[in-house]
């Protein structure tokens, strides 16, 4: 899979996707992630590429142009157009479930915006979707992308170190995940549950769903909204 970022800020991006995971996922090949720096497509002396909003108003809009030729440039060098996704306050909100659909497709652009936002006409002539990290405003698209390339890259095949560890965690089949423990057995006074001792694996197995349902029940009610199995259970 090839993801690009479309940025004012690639050394912000960069800095973050070096690391961990994501970093290791790269320099395995699993995945190829790049930056394009939409500055480098102004094509004005300052390198501007942002204006003043018709209609008077707050801030600046980042204009079409620079962002044009910077995702045209990459459809160009790919030879091909990747599905090209904004990253805004006013998109979907980002779920597992849609992570892991994108996680099939072969390549992934994301426009990071900034200021005031993007410039309508350009959001129209190109964007596929607009995706949402949550109902608040952040001061630009860079942390949104980051966070969205790191919940996609983590479902890709060989990234984990066992394909199905996603599997059992929190949002995939819309619970939460059961309470884990390490060493050791006894902390400050608590004990890991008897059950996670023995070599029962069945009865491990039931007690972890048992957690799983009451936790979600308690921690998020709504996730079990119209799943009338689950509260049955
Ligand atoms: N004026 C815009 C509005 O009210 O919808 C908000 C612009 S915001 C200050 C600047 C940029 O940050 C946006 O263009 C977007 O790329 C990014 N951004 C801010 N909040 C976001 C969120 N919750 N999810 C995804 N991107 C976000």
């Amino acid at each position: 899979m090839r993801i690009e970022i479309l940025t004012i800020f690639p050394e912000v991006c960069e800095a973050v996707l070096s690391h961990s995971m994501v970093g290791r996922a790269r320099r395995q090949g699993l995945v190829q992630i790049g930056t394009r720096d939409i500055r480098a497509y102004t094509n004005n002396k300052h390198r501007r590429v942002d204006d003043a909003p018709y209609g008077g108003g707050f801030g600046l809009i980042m204009q079409c142009q620079p962002i044009a030729d910077a995702f045209r440039a990459l459809c160009e060098e790919w030879g091909g157009r990747p599905h090209l996704i904004y990253l805004s306050p006013q998109g979907k909100t980002l779920t597992q479930r849609r992570a892991a659909e994108l996680s099939q497709m072969p390549s992934l652009a994301l426009l990071c915006g900034h200021y005031e936002g993007v410039d309508e006409r350009v959001l129209e002539a190109l964007v596929d979707e607009e995706i949402s990290v949550g109902d608040y405003v952040l001061t630009g698209g860079e942390l949104p992308a980051l966070v969205l390339t790191d919940c996609i890259v983590r479902l890709l095949p060989g990234v984990l170190a066992a394909d199905a560890a996603f599997m059992g965690e929190s949002h995939w089949q819309g619970l939460l995940e059961h309470p884990q423990y390490t060493r050791p057995a006894l902390w400050e006074g608590r004990a890991v549950p008897d059950v996670l001792l023995g070599g029962n694996h069945a009865l491990q197995e039931q007690w972890r769903r048992a957690q799983s349902l009451e936790r979600t029940r308690r921690k998020r009610p709504e996730l079990l909204e119209g799943r009338a199995e689950e509260r049955l259970e």
